[in-house]
């Protein structure tokens, strides 16, 4: 690993263990459906990445929050190579930045990256719900009123965490049901960059999509509203930008205190 961010001499495991005990990693965290669909493995790697990935979308990692090798080592009960391994596939997937001398730390987006993001997240999903609505078989539209059923009990649940999850697993299945695995794969990166920037402007938890235009999306898919359903995420995407950038922009403070966590 020639741009390998930290020593590679081993640190004594005393301090591994208490700085472990601060890195918020849950080894063993539910599987999330629809995502990473190429880190699904059984392998220790796979599970590695799946744990901090969801430690990032869950906000229990906020953006700027270190990753320290040792502590994810001692974790993972794994050398410091696979750690590193782990750590470069998630700054390929953006998740995670790498500097030398510095360093893992989770991501933080710039305005500009952000607004780069939605702005392909919006092409990429009006792709995406146009052939949901040409492709879409009554039992895709059974699964997805199944999909907007539960973001509904989670949200009487008040239960945000879980909430934000589904509401990003929403976009993830109508990608799916495009039958187009390359639009799926560049969603599931998009929307795991998207959730970074929630997690950067949004108290822990919180999520920004409005479930009843989720809901006016289905409605508009099963009536074979192509351009009615193509209008109605676009209009709820470049919401949810706008609600993250002009209505809570990020205090200075704020992102300070973010960056000197870990
Ligand atoms: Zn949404």
């Amino acid at each position: 690993m020639p741009n390998a961010a930290a020593p590679s001499r081993k640190k004594p495991p005393r301090r591994a263990a208490a700085r472990a005990a601060d890195l918020d990693v849950d080894p063993q965290p539910p599987r999330a459906a629809g995502a990473l669909a190429d880190a699904e493995g059984d392998d220790v790697e796979a599970r590695i990445y799946r744990a901090v990935f969801e430690s990032v979308m869950s906000q229990r990692l906020p953006p700027g929050t270190k990753l320290p090798e040792a502590p994810l080592c001692e974790l993972f009960g794994v050398s410091r190579a696979v750690v590193r391994k782990v750590l470069q596939k998630l700054a390929h997937d953006h998740i995670v930045q790498l500097r030398p001398n510095r360093g893992a730390t989770v991501a933080v987006p710039t305005r500009e990256e952000t607004q780069q993001i939605f702005e392909a997240r919006r092409a990429l999903e009006a792709a995406i719900v146009r052939l949901v609505a040409e492709r879409a078989t009554p039992a895709d539209l059974k699964a997805l009123r199944a999909q907007l059923q539960a973001e509904t009990k989670v949200m009487h649940r008040h239960d945000q965490p879980a909430w934000a999850r589904l509401a990003s697993t929403y976009h993830l299945r109508l990608a799916e049901l495009s039958g187009n695995p390359i639009l799926h794969r560049y969603l599931v990166e998009i929307v795991s960059r998207c959730s970074l920037i929630v997690a950067l402007h949004q108290p822990p938890g919180n999520a920004a999509c409005e479930h009843d235009e989720h809901e006016g999306i289905v409605e508009r898919i099963a009536r074979g509203d192509a351009d009615g359903a193509v209008a109605l995420m676009d209009r709820h995407l470049r919401d949810l930008e706008r609600h993250l950038m002009l209505d809570k922009p990020a205090p200075r403070k704020d992102l300070a205190h973010l960056l000197g966590l870990g």
